[in-house]
């Protein structure tokens, strides 16, 4: 199914749709089927969609390979995540056309972060909008986008972001994925201005479910993520003892999916980090509350 058919799709009921992230495993092939194992586990949550990063300069270039077997033989929605940093015209020409032919009809475009290891990256797009743009004029994909509740971290306003998330819209854009966000707040009020601006398409929260106090530094260090004192405290608390961290992990982000539920939302993307456990759990918490 193409994004608007997924999101605005009300046969199944009222429950949000539920989405999966994953990134081609940093060992390689022979790491595969670790991620099979984890995504079969989760494959009982009916997933709308499983989405598969595309690493920035080059990196994982064979993970087309991954694409199709997601596809084929573990049969998931896959939607492929694209960059425009260190990818040309005729690779990315090339790639999508291959994605169209596994039987996909979804993909990401980004515009992805500079490498700091690489000498030579393409600059055939400049900006996500580009990407989208280029993509919907060779193929018949639908394309998703990121957004960020918080604004992007180069962008000089969250105003200045909104304008840019509708460049990418007005370019094809179909459904906007957003950042992951540890205050609902901010997803609420990022929604409201984004719909003052006209913007219509599905916006779908991103959540993290919390595994280490480090994973959580790393991600607000390279990204405008508010941490709201009661999780702060918390983070503090639990910081050296990762079974804890696990647990509240578990029941900060599902008491985050209960409100967005409450609120109406459309879908709930999961950023797993290719791990099946805390995801499962928050899914059977706000399941059986349902
Ligand atoms: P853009 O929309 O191009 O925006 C980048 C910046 O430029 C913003 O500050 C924007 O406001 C500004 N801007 C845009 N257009 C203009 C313009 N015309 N003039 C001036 N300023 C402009 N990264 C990966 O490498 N691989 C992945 O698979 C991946 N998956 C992601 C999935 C999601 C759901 C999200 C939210 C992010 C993901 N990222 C991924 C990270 C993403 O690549 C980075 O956040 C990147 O810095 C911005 O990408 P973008 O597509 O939002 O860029």
């Amino acid at each position: 199914m193409r994004l608007r058919e997924i999101y605005e799709d009300k046969k199944t009921g009222a429950f949000p749709k539920i989405s999966f992230e994953v990134f081609p495993p940093k060992g390689g092939e022979e790491h595969y089927p670790a991620l099979y194992e984890e995504l079969n586990i989760l494959k009982k949550y009916n997933p709308a969609l499983v989405s598969l990063t595309w690493g920035a300069g080059g990196k994982n270039n064979n993970s087309m390979e991954l694409v199709r077997a997601l596809r084929q033989d573990l049969k998931l929605d896959v939607m492929a995540h694209f960059t425009c940093i260190c990818n040309s015209r005729e690779m990315v020409e090339k790639h999508i056309k291959e994605i169209e032919s596994f039987g996909i009809e979804n993909v990401l475009a980004l515009r992805g972060d500079e490498p700091q290891d690489i000498d030579v990256c393409h600059t055939d797009f400049r900006y996500a909008n580009e990407l989208v743009e280029f993509i919907k004029s060779k193929t018949d994909l639908s394309v998703g986008v990121a957004g960020y509740p918080e604004g992007h971290i180069e962008a000089e306003s969250l105003d200045a972001d909104i304008e840019n998330l509708k460049r990418k819209l007005n370019s094809g854009g179909e459904a906007v994925f957003t950042q992951l966000f540890f205050d609902n707040d901010k997803f609420f009020s990022y929604v409201e201005l984004v719909r003052k601006k006209g913007i219509e398409v599905p916006v779908i929260p991103g959540i993290m479910p919390i595994i280490s106090y480090k994973q959580v530094e790393k991600m607000t260090s390279v990204a405008k993520i508010s941490v709201p004192e009661m999780l702060r405290e918390n983070l503090e608390k639990y910081k050296d003892n990762p079974d804890d961290m696990k647990k509240f992990g578990i029941d900060y982000a599902t008491s985050q999916c209960e409100e967005l539920i409450k609120s109406g939302v459309c879908g709930l993307h999961f950023y797993t980090l290719n791990k099946s456990y805390s995801t499962s759990k928050i899914l059977d918490n706000i399941l059986t509350a349902v």
